[in-house]
Formats: structure tokens, C-alpha cells, sequence
């Protein structure tokens, strides 16, 4: 059985975009009430007392948009210090970042996933949705200080959607030529806007690295922390390209992640909704830690069974988009 020992923790739900393949663009989500956001504290509790005698020793902190947690930078230096802690990254939509990159750095935080689906600022602002105008160049100046404090891997996120954006896949994949950055495409899942999915459809890691292939050749090459990537680079490229292709590959026997709201569920496998606990709740109704434990362990122990549940029916409904859960 794979050691499952990362936890992707999402700090809050709330985004300051509204990219269309994550959210539904035809009604208003429900944002979680601050009070019942899990406090830094709690997390806290639940990472000394719960997740780290478990075994987890990586953390991804996320949202929504963990850069709008306002006690964020604290939240990196606790968790950073923690002497279990391997590693510990962020994945952000940039757009703060160039105020916010030197303090996070400073604070504990060396690893950075940066969204970035466009290098075009009106098909940019098109993706990000909420009649945006102009988030492209601050967006692509927060990239650059990222790069400048010292973030390294930088890695950025590309999902492409047919007619959208897949005429830039080139033009994407070329920014790991002459920079030490590494793109990785995921292929769009059905979760967030499955209208949309459905209008769109979804192009399949194959087709994108065929296409990449085709225009300069591929080498295999390694990342750290490249999880369930598949990594390769363009001959002579500084930096690497990464295909996650949780749509067309099954890894869920490699898996070894597990999900943890900004409202305390935890949630064992993305693609459903099998099996999810609240620890909030459990350390607000005063249930003491090591009972909470036990209940995560025995959770940990089915999680081989949840992953592979409904996977081949393409059935799910999703209660949650993936600003909710945590991406
Ligand atoms: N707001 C941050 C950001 O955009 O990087 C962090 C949260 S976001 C939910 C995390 C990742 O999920 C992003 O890289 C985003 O591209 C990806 N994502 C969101 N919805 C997706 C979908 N339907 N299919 C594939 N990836 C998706
Ligand atoms: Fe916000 Fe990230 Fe979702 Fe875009 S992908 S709407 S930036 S949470």
C-alpha cells in the first residue's frame, strides 16, 4: 500500500478570480463564514497532534486564494518550523504575490505552484472571468518576484481548454527554454464547471506533449516534488515540463495525498466525495486528538478502496468546485 504522508490544506475558499473551469460562472457559490474557517490554532492542533504522528511530513498549503489569508505568512513560518515538516509549498493564482513573495520566502516557504493559463492579457482576463481587466501583467510581475526572492522549483500551472487556450500550449511550453521554470499541464477535470467541461471537453496529456514533441523533441527528465507528474524537457531547456493526466491515467494506487477544507473536511480522494470527514467539528465539540486520530487512521486504511470508487463510471456529481475543496 502507498505511505500516504501529504496533505493539501486549503486556507481559505474565497479567490479574487473566477477562473472559468473552477468555478460556475451561472450562480453565486456560497463562501464559507470566516467563523467557520479552521483557525490557524486549529490547524495547528491538527497537524502536531494528528497529521504528523500519522506520518505526514508534507504540506501544500491552498484554496481558493491563500494569498487573501490574512494570517498566511504566519501560518508558513509555524509550519515550516515544525521539525517534521519535509516540505512544505504553496500554490497561488500570483496575482498578490509581488507584494506578498519576499515576506512568505522569508518566512519559511521555498517551493511555489503559480496558475498561469494564458501569456495573452485579454485571454488571460477571458480565463479568470469576473469581468477582470488587465490581471495579466501584475500577475506576470508576481511570477517575476517570485523568481527574483529566490522560489525554487517555480513551478507553473497550465490547464488547457480546447479553443480556448490551446493555441498557446507552443508559446507555454517554450517559457522553460531559457528560464528555470517548470510548466506543468493538468488536464481539466470535470470539477468546478462541469457545464463548461461538458461545452469544452478536455484535451489529454498525450496530445499536448505530442504537439511539444513534435515542434523541439522531448527528453525524460526529474523534479523534486513532482508527485503524480510525468516530466520531460525540451533539449537544451533550463527548466522542465510536467504533464498530470489524473483524467486519462489512473495513478490512484501511487496516491499519496489527502485533502483537508478550509472548513476542516477531510477529504481522501479529488475525484469523489466518499468518505470525507469534519475535524472541525470534532475539535470544536472538544473530541480529544487522539480520537481524531484513530478516526483519520481508520479513514487512511480504506483510502486504497475510496480512490478507485465510481472512477470509471464519469458520473460524479460534485458538490464542492475546486476552489472549495483545494486543488
Ligand atoms: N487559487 C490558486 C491557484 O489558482 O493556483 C490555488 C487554488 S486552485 C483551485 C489550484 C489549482 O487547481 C490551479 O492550478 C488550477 O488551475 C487547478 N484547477 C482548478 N479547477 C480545475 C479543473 N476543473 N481542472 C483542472 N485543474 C483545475
Ligand atoms: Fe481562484 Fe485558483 Fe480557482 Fe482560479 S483556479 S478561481 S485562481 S481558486
Amino acid at each position: 500500500m502507498n505511505k500516504v504522508d501529504y496533505l493539501r490544506i486549503s486556507l481559505i475558499d474565497k479567490c479574487n478570480f473566477r477562473c472559468q473551469y473552477c468555478m460556475p460562472n451561472d450562480s453565486e457559490l456560497d463562501y464559507i463564514l470566516s467563523e467557520e474557517l479552521l483557525t490557524k490554532s486549529e490547524l495547528l492542533i491538527l497537524l502536531q497532534e494528528v497529521f504528523i504522528p500519522l506520518g505526514f511530513t508534507k504540506f501544500r498549503l491552498t484554496g481558493g486564494e491563500p494569498l487573501l489569508r490574512a494570517d498566511l505568512i504566519e501560518i508558513v513560518h509555524e509550519i515550516s518550523n515544525l521539525s517534521e515538516t519535509k516540505d512544505l509549498s504553496l500554490t497561488t493564482n500570483g496575482y498578490l504575490l509581488e507584494e506578498k513573495a519576499e515576506g512568505l520566502f522569508l518566512a519559511g516557504l521555498k517551493r511555489i505552484n503559480i496558475s498561469l493559463d494564458s501569456l495573452n492579457s485579454d485571454t488571460f482576463d477571458r480565463i479568470i472571468g469576473n469581468n477582470s481587466k488587465s490581471r495579466w501583467q501584475k500577475t506576470w510581475s508576481g511570477i517575476l518576484k517570485a523568481y527574483e526572492v529566490g522560489f525554487n522549483p517555480l513551478k507553473l500551472n497550465v490547464v488547457i481548454i480546447p479553443n480556448v487556450n490551446d493555441h498557446e500550449i507552443l508559446d507555454l511550453a517554450a517559457l522553460t527554454i531559457d528560464k528555470n521554470w517548470h510548466v506543468r499541464f493538468i488536464e481539466f477535470m470535470p470539477i468546478g464547471n462541469s457545464k463548461l467541461f461538458a461545452e469544452k471537453a478536455w484535451i489529454p496529456s498525450v496530445d499536448i506533449r505530442e504537439k511539444i514533441k513534435n515542434k523541439w523533441g522531448l527528453q525524460e527528465s526529474f523534479i523534486s516534488g513532482n508527485g503524480p507528474a510525468d516530466v520531460f524537457k525540451i533539449p537544451h531547456g533550463k527548466g522542465t515540463l510536467g504533464f498530470i493526466s489524473q483524467m486519462s491515467e489512473c495513478f490512484c494506487d501511487r496516491c499519496n495525498r489527502i485533502r483537508l477544507s478550509a472548513d476542516g473536511w477531510l477529504r481522501p480522494c479529488l475525484l469523489n466525495e466518499t468518505g470525507q470527514i469534519d475535524l472541525k467539528k470534532a475539535l470544536r465539540e472538544g473530541i480529544k486528538t487522539e480520537k481524531i486520530r484513530e478516526k483519520v487512521a481508520q479513514l487512511l486504511l480504506i483510502k486504497p478502496d475510496i480512490n478507485f470508487k465510481e472512477r470509471e463510471s464519469g458520473t460524479n456529481i460534485y458538490q464542492r468546485t475546486m476552489s472549495q475543496i483545494g486543488g
